[in-house]
Protein backbone atom coordinates (compact mmCIF):
# COMPACT_ATOMS: atom_id res chain seq x y z
CA UNK A 1 0.00 0.00 0.00
CA UNK A 2 1.38 3.49 -0.45
CA UNK A 3 1.16 3.92 3.63
CA UNK A 4 4.73 1.81 3.46
CA UNK A 5 6.29 3.31 0.36
CA UNK A 6 9.37 5.22 0.44
CA UNK A 7 10.91 7.15 -2.64
CA UNK A 8 14.83 7.98 -1.62
CA UNK A 9 16.35 11.78 -2.10
CA UNK A 10 18.71 9.32 -4.48
CA UNK A 11 15.43 8.52 -6.63
CA UNK A 12 14.63 12.35 -6.95
CA UNK A 13 17.91 13.34 -8.18
CA UNK A 14 17.79 10.19 -10.50
CA UNK A 15 14.50 11.56 -12.23
CA UNK A 16 15.89 14.84 -12.78
CA UNK A 17 18.84 13.46 -14.32
CA UNK A 18 17.26 11.11 -16.91
CA UNK A 19 14.82 14.00 -17.36
CA UNK A 20 11.93 11.69 -16.36
CA UNK A 21 9.91 14.82 -15.13
CA UNK A 22 6.53 15.06 -16.10
CA UNK A 23 5.11 16.61 -13.20
CA UNK A 24 6.77 19.96 -14.16
CA UNK A 25 3.80 22.40 -15.82
CA UNK A 26 5.86 24.00 -18.79
CA UNK A 27 2.73 26.48 -18.65
CA UNK A 28 2.43 27.14 -14.92
CA UNK A 29 -0.47 25.78 -13.23
CA UNK A 30 -3.99 26.95 -14.01
CA UNK A 31 -5.18 26.86 -10.23
CA UNK A 32 -2.38 29.53 -9.36
CA UNK A 33 -3.41 31.50 -12.29
CA UNK A 34 -7.26 31.35 -10.88
CA UNK A 35 -6.97 31.98 -7.54
CA UNK A 36 -3.91 33.85 -7.24
CA UNK A 37 -6.03 36.83 -5.34
CA UNK A 38 -7.00 34.46 -2.84
CA UNK A 39 -3.25 33.82 -1.94
CA UNK A 40 -2.30 37.44 -2.32
CA UNK A 41 -5.37 39.08 -1.23
CA UNK A 42 -4.84 42.83 -2.12
CA UNK A 43 -1.20 42.73 -0.51
CA UNK A 44 2.25 43.80 -2.41
CA UNK A 45 5.23 42.64 -1.39
CA UNK A 46 4.67 39.56 0.42
CA UNK A 47 7.13 36.26 1.18
CA UNK A 48 6.14 33.41 -0.85
CA UNK A 49 7.18 29.76 -0.27
CA UNK A 50 7.16 26.97 -2.41
CA UNK A 51 8.00 24.13 -0.67
CA UNK A 52 9.31 20.90 -2.86
CA UNK A 53 9.95 23.85 -5.86
CA UNK A 54 11.00 21.71 -8.72
CA UNK A 55 11.15 24.37 -11.42
CA UNK A 56 8.01 25.59 -10.92
CA UNK A 57 7.40 28.29 -13.47
CA UNK A 58 5.30 29.75 -11.07
CA UNK A 59 8.10 31.31 -8.70
CA UNK A 60 8.82 33.61 -12.04
CA UNK A 61 5.37 34.70 -11.99
CA UNK A 62 5.44 36.07 -8.60
CA UNK A 63 8.59 37.71 -8.49
CA UNK A 64 7.54 39.41 -11.58
CA UNK A 65 4.20 40.62 -9.72
CA UNK A 66 7.06 42.27 -7.13
CA UNK A 67 6.75 39.33 -4.44
CA UNK A 68 9.45 37.66 -2.87
CA UNK A 69 9.91 33.88 -3.59
CA UNK A 70 11.51 31.66 -1.27
CA UNK A 71 11.66 28.05 -2.66
CA UNK A 72 13.60 24.29 -1.20
CA UNK A 73 13.97 21.51 -3.35
CA UNK A 74 17.18 18.62 -3.38
CA UNK A 75 17.79 18.89 -6.98
CA UNK A 76 20.55 21.00 -8.06
CA UNK A 77 20.02 20.76 -11.35
CA UNK A 78 16.04 21.42 -11.01
CA UNK A 79 17.27 25.27 -9.48
CA UNK A 80 20.12 25.60 -12.13
CA UNK A 81 17.49 24.79 -15.05
CA UNK A 82 15.02 27.08 -13.50
CA UNK A 83 17.07 30.03 -13.79
CA UNK A 84 18.73 28.82 -17.06
CA UNK A 85 14.65 28.44 -18.38
CA UNK A 86 14.33 32.31 -17.43
CA UNK A 87 17.44 33.53 -18.34
CA UNK A 88 17.61 35.25 -14.65
CA UNK A 89 21.55 35.52 -14.15
CA UNK A 90 22.13 33.97 -10.17
CA UNK A 91 24.39 33.94 -7.74
CA UNK A 92 25.26 30.95 -5.13
CA UNK A 93 25.94 30.95 -1.58
CA UNK A 94 26.59 28.45 1.24
CA UNK A 95 24.25 28.71 3.90
CA UNK A 96 26.12 28.56 7.53
CA UNK A 97 22.99 26.53 9.13
CA UNK A 98 23.08 23.49 6.88
CA UNK A 99 25.75 21.67 6.19
CA UNK A 100 26.36 21.02 2.67
CA UNK A 101 23.11 22.70 1.25
CA UNK A 102 23.83 25.89 -1.16
CA UNK A 103 21.24 28.90 -1.54
CA UNK A 104 20.63 30.13 -5.34
CA UNK A 105 19.81 33.32 -5.24
CA UNK A 106 18.26 35.28 -8.20
CA UNK A 107 20.93 38.68 -8.58
CA UNK A 108 17.90 40.69 -8.48
CA UNK A 109 17.68 39.12 -4.77
CA UNK A 110 13.60 38.28 -5.70
CA UNK A 111 14.15 34.50 -5.71
CA UNK A 112 16.31 32.04 -3.63
CA UNK A 113 16.18 28.93 -4.05
CA UNK A 114 17.51 26.47 -1.08
CA UNK A 115 19.23 23.34 -2.49
CA UNK A 116 18.85 20.74 0.57
CA UNK A 117 16.35 18.81 2.23
CA UNK A 118 12.54 20.88 3.04
CA UNK A 119 13.74 18.99 6.75
CA UNK A 120 16.94 20.82 7.08
CA UNK A 121 15.04 24.15 6.85
CA UNK A 122 12.92 26.28 10.05
CA UNK A 123 11.93 29.41 10.56
CA UNK A 124 14.90 30.50 11.92
CA UNK A 125 16.52 30.02 8.56
CA UNK A 126 14.07 31.34 5.85
CA UNK A 127 11.68 33.26 8.43
CA UNK A 128 8.02 33.26 8.08
CA UNK A 129 5.75 33.08 5.12
CA UNK A 130 2.60 34.93 4.11
CA UNK A 131 2.01 32.73 1.40
CA UNK A 132 2.31 29.45 0.28
CA UNK A 133 1.49 27.29 -2.91
CA UNK A 134 1.70 23.55 -2.51
CA UNK A 135 1.40 21.95 -5.72
CA UNK A 136 3.40 18.42 -6.01
CA UNK A 137 4.74 18.65 -2.53
CA UNK A 138 2.41 17.29 0.37
CA UNK A 139 1.95 14.91 -2.18
CA UNK A 140 5.28 14.06 -3.19
CA UNK A 141 6.30 13.61 0.69
CA UNK A 142 6.58 10.30 1.66
CA UNK A 143 3.44 9.48 3.49
CA UNK A 144 5.16 8.40 6.28
CA UNK A 145 6.91 11.84 6.59
CA UNK A 146 3.49 13.64 6.15
CA UNK A 147 3.33 14.71 9.93
CA UNK A 148 6.51 15.93 10.18
CA UNK A 149 6.07 17.77 6.94
CA UNK A 150 3.07 19.62 7.94
CA UNK A 151 4.60 20.24 11.29
CA UNK A 152 7.10 22.24 9.67
CA UNK A 153 4.77 23.93 7.45
CA UNK A 154 2.72 25.29 10.00
CA UNK A 155 5.44 26.75 11.75
CA UNK A 156 6.79 28.83 8.55
CA UNK A 157 3.38 30.27 8.42
CA UNK A 158 3.27 34.54 9.45
CA UNK A 159 -0.36 35.40 10.93
CA UNK A 160 -2.82 36.18 8.48
CA UNK A 161 -1.16 33.90 5.65
CA UNK A 162 -2.99 31.60 3.08
CA UNK A 163 -1.17 28.37 1.99
CA UNK A 164 -2.92 27.15 -1.41
CA UNK A 165 -2.67 23.54 -1.83
CA UNK A 166 -3.19 20.80 -4.52
CA UNK A 167 -3.89 17.29 -3.84
CA UNK A 168 -4.82 14.50 -6.18
CA UNK A 169 -7.52 11.96 -6.04
CA UNK A 170 -6.99 8.33 -7.62
CA UNK A 171 -7.48 4.84 -7.47
CA UNK A 172 -4.30 4.44 -4.85
CA UNK A 173 -4.72 0.23 -5.87
CA UNK A 174 -3.82 1.09 -9.26
CA UNK A 175 -0.84 3.55 -8.81
CA UNK A 176 2.12 3.14 -6.53
CA UNK A 177 2.78 6.52 -6.19
CA UNK A 178 4.21 9.51 -5.87
CA UNK A 179 2.01 11.41 -6.40
CA UNK A 180 0.43 10.13 -3.52
CA UNK A 181 -3.24 9.96 -3.10
CA UNK A 182 -4.06 11.96 0.23
CA UNK A 183 -7.95 12.17 1.26
CA UNK A 184 -9.81 14.87 2.21
CA UNK A 185 -10.05 13.68 6.24
CA UNK A 186 -6.64 13.53 6.17
CA UNK A 187 -5.90 16.85 5.35
CA UNK A 188 -8.39 17.75 8.22
CA UNK A 189 -7.21 16.06 10.24
CA UNK A 190 -3.36 17.25 9.52
CA UNK A 191 -4.09 20.91 9.13
CA UNK A 192 -7.25 21.20 10.85
CA UNK A 193 -6.30 22.34 14.32
CA UNK A 194 -4.13 25.16 13.04
CA UNK A 195 -6.03 26.70 10.51
CA UNK A 196 -9.30 26.95 8.67
CA UNK A 197 -9.97 24.77 5.65
CA UNK A 198 -11.99 25.71 2.58
CA UNK A 199 -12.07 23.68 -0.28
CA UNK A 200 -11.99 25.60 -3.68
CA UNK A 201 -11.83 23.48 -6.38
CA UNK A 202 -11.55 20.29 -7.96
CA UNK A 203 -10.65 19.66 -11.77
CA UNK A 204 -10.28 17.09 -14.22
CA UNK A 205 -6.55 16.59 -14.83
CA UNK A 206 -6.70 13.05 -16.53
CA UNK A 207 -3.80 12.62 -19.01
CA UNK A 208 -2.61 10.21 -21.27
CA UNK A 209 0.47 10.03 -18.24
CA UNK A 210 -2.55 8.85 -15.86
CA UNK A 211 -3.47 6.31 -18.72
CA UNK A 212 -0.02 4.83 -18.69
CA UNK A 213 0.34 4.48 -15.02
CA UNK A 214 -3.04 2.08 -15.65
CA UNK A 215 -5.34 4.84 -14.47
CA UNK A 216 -8.77 5.51 -15.65
CA UNK A 217 -9.35 8.94 -13.68
CA UNK A 218 -7.06 11.28 -11.93
CA UNK A 219 -8.70 14.71 -10.41
CA UNK A 220 -6.96 17.58 -8.77
CA UNK A 221 -8.05 19.11 -5.42
CA UNK A 222 -7.45 22.70 -4.14
CA UNK A 223 -7.64 23.83 -0.95
CA UNK A 224 -7.05 27.31 0.65
CA UNK A 225 -5.73 27.17 4.40
CA UNK A 226 -6.19 30.18 6.10
CA UNK A 227 -3.71 30.69 9.37
CA UNK A 228 -5.00 33.70 11.48
N1 LIG B 1 6.42 21.46 -6.98
C1 LIG B 1 7.11 21.19 -8.23
C2 LIG B 1 7.85 19.83 -8.23
C3 LIG B 1 7.02 18.63 -7.89
S1 LIG B 1 7.89 17.06 -7.88
C4 LIG B 1 6.17 21.34 -9.39
O1 LIG B 1 4.99 21.64 -9.17
O2 LIG B 1 6.58 21.15 -10.53
C5 LIG B 1 8.56 17.00 -6.24
C6 LIG B 1 9.93 17.66 -6.12
O3 LIG B 1 10.36 17.57 -4.77
C7 LIG B 1 11.04 17.01 -6.96
O4 LIG B 1 11.63 18.00 -7.74
C8 LIG B 1 12.02 16.45 -5.92
O5 LIG B 1 13.35 16.51 -6.37
C9 LIG B 1 11.74 17.33 -4.72
N2 LIG B 1 11.98 16.74 -3.38
C10 LIG B 1 11.66 15.48 -2.97
N3 LIG B 1 11.92 15.32 -1.66
C11 LIG B 1 12.41 16.52 -1.21
C12 LIG B 1 12.83 17.00 0.06
N4 LIG B 1 12.83 16.21 1.15
N5 LIG B 1 13.23 18.28 0.17
C13 LIG B 1 13.25 19.10 -0.93
N6 LIG B 1 12.87 18.69 -2.16
C14 LIG B 1 12.44 17.43 -2.30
Amino acid sequence: SQRDRVVTEDEWLQKWETGNTGFHKKRGHPLLQKHLDVLLNGRSGLRIFFPLCGKAVEMKWLADMGHSVVGVEVSEQALRDFFAEHSLPYCEETVPEIPGAKMLQSTCGSISLYCCSIYDLSSSIVGKFDGVWDRGALVAVNPCDRKRYVSLMITLMEKNSSYLLVTVLYDPNKHKGPPFYVPEAEIKSLFGDHCEIQHLQKVDDFSDRHRQWGLDYFLEVLYLLKFV
